[in-house]
């Protein structure tokens, strides 16, 4: 639950670094005299002869000794190839093999009969449809590639692709990108999950959200290796299946992902549609988890030693995101009051995340870690019940450390979500005092939400004390809701019961 004070660690990059020197090397590798190793290739890429191959490097997985297999885009005449996959096996001990299922004569065959046959159509292809060639079977054929795509009837997103022939019109085959798995997880029940088909095994990568992957780091402190699996089932519920940890923090982060999309109207933690790499196992005995800006990364421990609970629940999960949100907006330092609205976002937009689940196991509430630790890590009515967090700001709030003062954030959610008072909520009961005595009604938590990711997206920035966040707050409320809304309103009164003017 830390942000990372000290300098970050790094995440493995072999990936990327491993595939530049595969396609390097790929042209006297496997590739026929005319190849060229890398470059665009599309059918609206550079001027090509129609029978030129061009290669470059796709999906990369990594073995557990080290092993990597590159999957290698390919393109003759600038026409995408689907099916025939070419694939390089490199060992540690830098000994290569492929595996090359379509013979590039036969692709060179299909492209120059495509010309003419994308020229006059069998039938009209359908609008957006793209130029391939289809080279699943042994006779490659100049193809139409179209995409539908309609969510399945559980919710599940859906890119279907029907490839259609383009000389006679009919179906040569159709496949759906979206890849949904299934994963038994530790805190959330039996859960759905965005994985990858790869050669004969699935991968824990979640492509339609933004590429996001889940790592096992392997108790080490660098590196990771990718999570795969043969029949697409993740983990058992229980922690000595490595594979649980993944589920759990795969799924939370795409939990995150369609709520950032949905409820705050963003593309992704850093705004910019990429997704997240996660790694599980991280360290030994580590009892935390944290995001590294350097990567765009975010590691988790195994937890108290023997305790069989690492910190990989659905809020938890939405809390580390969330310190790369605020990185990639208000930047607030990790230090002073900043450093407590820093952590209160977390718990703020960890919190929200967690109802917007609605997970039939892992329940909404107020509670920070319940999943995890015994009595919950922090909470969010009565900050001060675990002991040391303050309910409202005080002068010394800013010399406290961050968890600590981000009592007040805490209470200032809560209380504009739920307002005072006792109150029964999914089954657990609150009871939030006000500093002033005053009595508040909320404005429910989607709009308390939207009001707090706007004054942290627009108006707070690296500095932002809890008087400024007053002030960002009121702001995002105008801006929101009008200058005199009764949510704007709300804010004024909100900030007044936990003591911030
Ligand atoms: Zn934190």
């Amino acid at each position: 639950m830390t942000h990372p004070a000290s300098s970050p660690r790094t995440l493995v990059r072999l990936a990327t670094a491993t595939t530049a020197v595969l396609a390097a090397t790929l042209a006297t590798l496997a590739a026929p005299a005319s190849a060229t190793p890398a470059g665009p290739a599309g059918p609206n890429g550079p001027a090509a002869t129609a029978e030129r191959l061009t290669v470059r490097p796709g999906a990369t997985t990594t073995d557990a000794d080290g092993t990597t297999h590159t999957h290698y885009d390919r393109a003759v005449g600038g026409i995408p190839v689907l099916g025939g996959d070419l694939i390089v096996h490199q060992r540690p001990d830098g000994t290569r093999t492929t595996t090359d299922s379509t013979a590039p004569a036969a692709l060179r065959a299909a492209a120059l009969t495509a010309t003419t046959a994308f020229a006059a159509p069998a039938a009209a292809p359908r609008p957006g449809a793209r130029r391939v060639i289809w080279a699943a079977t042994d006779t490659p054929a100049p193809a139409w590639d179209t995409v539908t795509r309609t969510p399945r009837p559980d919710g599940t997103p859906s890119e279907l692709h029907t490839v259609t022939d383009a000389r006679t019109g009919a179906v040569l085959g159709s496949y759906d990108t979206v890849h949904a798995g299934s994963g038994n997880s530790q805190y959330a029940g039996a859960v759905p999950l965005g994985t990858n088909p790869s050669g004969s095994l699935f991968q824990l990568r979640d492509l339609p959200r933004g590429d996001q992957r889940t790592l096992d780091a392997q108790n080490q402190t660098t590196g990771g290796i990718l999570f795969t699996d043969a029949d697409d089932v993740w983990g058992n519920g229980k922690p000595t299946n490595r594979q649980t940890a993944g589920v759990d923090v795969h799924y939370g982060t795409a939990v995150t992902w369609d709520f950032y999309r949905a409820v705050l109207g963003r593309n992704g933690i850093r705004g910019d549609g990429r997704g997240v790499v996660s790694r599980v196992h991280y360290g030994t005995n580590f009892n935390n988890a944290f995001w590294d800006d350097s990567c765009g990364c975010v590691s988790y421990g195994d937890g108290a030693p023997g305790s069989g609970k690492p910190p990989t629940s659905l809020d938890i999960v939405g809390h580390e995101l969330a310190h790369g949100l605020t990185s990639a907006t208000a930047g607030l330092l990790y230090s002073g009051e900043a450093g407590g609205l820093n952590e209160g976002t977390s718990d703020i937009l960890g919190t929200a995340g967690e109802f917007f689940a609605e997970n039939p196991t892992d329940i909404g509430d107020y509670l920070i870690g319940e999943r995890v630790y015994k009595g919950a890590l922090r909470t969010m009515d009565r900050p001060s019940s675990d002991g040391v967090s303050r309910d409202y700001w005080s002068s010394d709030l800013g010399t406290l450390s961050p968890d600590v003062a981000s009592g007040p954030a805490r209470h200032f959610f809560y209380l504009l979500s739920e307002g005072s008072g006792r109150k029964v909520i999914n089954g657990v009961t609150y009871d939030s005092p006000t500093y002033d005595g005053s009595k508040l009604l909320g404005i429910g938590r989607e709009k308390a939400v939207r009001v707090w990711y706007r004054a942290l997206s627009t108006y707070m920035t690296s500095t932002t004390n809890y008087s400024r966040a007053r002030t960002a707050t009121l702001q995002a409320a105008t801006d929101l809701y009008g200058a005199t809304s009764p949510e704007r309103a709300a804010v004024a009164a909100t900030w007044n019961a936990v003591n911030v003017h």
